[in-house]
């Protein structure tokens, strides 16, 4: 087994990555870092999920001076997510490093990245169109920058940064080392590589056989309000035997469980706020096809192994193909065919082609059983034709105007719910100082991550093993929606309403 030591990387970075939990390298790490480490240019190709970052990131942070203020590397990244999730990785594999990491992103205040540049930015991790800006009012020089990082590249295509890109790799130093990482490598990125990078060394990791053909998969387009009334409407009319619907967080996974449980569906949530006995009882019901239905968070999911689902369900976009995979996996095993229903948002649309690169498959919009079953037996066409105009008249639509009375004033944050106007809502979260997590931080977090004004986070509070925030409820579902199960300094961090 190679470990990090073996690469070459410094002691001061071996610990941080010790504490991380990171054992070994993944392979693209394992086969990029000896290369950068050694001053060649690299071009590299993995999926999403391979641990990209730290194969461009260790590096990097290795190659800096502490001792010399100026900017000594850039990494361009194509939205700020992307901007603030490489900045968090940056910073935690830093931990005992004496390195100034800067984050500048459009959306924010100019001015308090200006003054971040001023005091001292060792490396700066930006979107490439605040950083034209922050060049073009000399706020930012790159004439030290000798490292130079285009982070998921391919995207940074699909947004047309293209040419800035450019421009900005004409400003950094001639004799620079670059850095260039991508999920694909269609045509125009080659073309910037070979424009823009000295005798580059590809590094290349071809994905494993995703094993997902077994599965029929297909979307659907609906807009946020209507997601619950048109889930609805298709269990009606795909019938699974049993089905798995995952959501993005608990709180959705809750609320979608009452919404069906109030049309009449046999369903059982899972997730992280439920006690353990009552979430190994939903579990045992579900193997025993006791339960029809189960609403899931990715994370409650995680053990759950059953063979007999017919369907799975993305209620909510999965965050990376990984998971996407991750998730549909539950269907179609030991040769049975299952099929997979991914939900989008009209914003949401490009997911499912990038889903569709990373995993080499096809997903096409959903249709009705009875285009799909043009060739199928014809008595199970006929049930099914029987059954259908009952559904097409009444439901749908009421049960459209239900799910809105359902969503109407719970997406206006929880801590409204009881009654009693309370003036803020209490968040938990499962990191405290224990996990080297400090207030500023976490105000950091609510600040970039939720992109929370200052107004509306009233306390901060950070204990030993968890700490809690309290800000304006309307903006309390959101903070949970954003930063719930992201990485704050390498940890996952949990977030919840808590209770009173
Ligand atoms: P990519 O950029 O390829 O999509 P990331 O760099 O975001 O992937 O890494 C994906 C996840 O894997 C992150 O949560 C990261 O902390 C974790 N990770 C990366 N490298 C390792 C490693 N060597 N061991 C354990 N976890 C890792
Ligand atoms: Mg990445």
């Amino acid at each position: 087994m190679t470990n990090f030591k073996d690469l070459g990387l410094s002691p001061a970075i071996q610990q941080a990555l010790d504490e991380l939990g990171f054992v070994e390298p993944s392979p693209i790490q394992e086969k990029a870092i000896p290369e950068l480490l050694s001053g060649h240019d690299v071009i590299g190709q993995a999926q999403t999920g391979t641990g990209k970052t730290a194969a461009f990131g260790l590096p990097l942070l290795q190659y800096l001076d502490p001792d010399n203020d100026e900017v000594q590397a850039v990494v361009l990244t194509p939205t700020r997510e992307l901007c603030i999730q490489v900045t968090q990785a940056l910073r935690s594999y830093a931990e005992h490093l004496d390195i100034e990491i800067v984050a500048v992103f459009g959306g924010a205040p100019i001015r308090s990245q200006q003054s971040q540049l001023r005091s001292g930015a060792h490396v700066v991790v930006a979107t490439v169109g605040r950083m034209m800006d922050l060049m073009s009012r000399r706020s930012l020089v790159l004439t030290a920058a000798r490292f130079v990082v285009l982070d998921e590249a391919d995207e940074m295509l699909d947004l047309g940064f293209i040419e800035d890109v450019e421009k900005i790799l004409r400003m950094c130093p001639s004799g620079r080392q670059t850095a260039l990482f991508s999920a694909t490598m269609p045509p125009p990125i080659q073309k910037l590589a070979e424009g823009y990078m000295y005798d580059p060394v590809t590094v290349r990791i071809t994905p494993k056989t995703l094993t997902v053909d077994a599965i029929q998969q297909a979307f659907v387009e609906v807009p946020a309000r209507e997601k619950a009334a048109r889930l609805v409407e298709i269990l009606k009319i795909e019938e699974p035997e049993q089905a798995i619907i995952f959501t993005r967080t608990k709180i959705g996974a809750s609320r979608l469980e009452r919404t069906l449980k109030d049309k009449g569906l046999d369903v059982k949530a899972l997730h992280g706020d439920m006690s353990q006995g009552s979430r190994d009882g939903v579990m045992i019901a579900f193997k025993d096809h006791r339960v029809k239905l189960l609403v899931a968070t990715d994370i409650a999911a995680r053990g759950l192994d059953v063979e007999h689902v017919t369907h799975v369900i993305n209620f909510d976009v999965p965050n990376s193909s990984e998971v996407y995979v991750h998730r549909i996996g539950r269907t179609g095993r030991v040769g049975r065919t299952g099929r997979a229903i991914t939900f989008v948002t009209p914003d949401e649309r490009d997911e499912i082609g990038r889903i569709e690169r990373d995993v080499n498959t096809t997903i096409g919009e959903w249709e009705s059983p009875e285009d799909r079953l043009e060739h199928a037996p014809r008595p199970r066409r006929r049930e099914r034709r029987e059954r259908r105009p009952r559904e097409r008249e009444g439901e749908p639509a009421e049960a459209a105007e239900a799910a809105a009375d359902d969503e109407g004033p719970e997406a206006d944050g929880d801590g409204a719910r009881d009654g009693k106007a309370s003036k803020t809502t209490k968040l938990f979260v499962n990191r405290g100082e224990r996990s080297g997590i400090d207030e500023e931080d976490l105000r950091w977090a609510l600040r970039e991550g939720a992109v929370l004004p200052d107004e509306a986070v009233h306390d901060v509070r950070v204990l030993h093993r968890f700490s809690f925030v309290e800000v304006d409820p309307d903006q309390a579902e959101r903070t949970v929606e954003y930063l719930d199960g992201t990485k704050l300094k390498g940890k996952e961090i949990r977030l919840e309403v808590a209770k009173s």
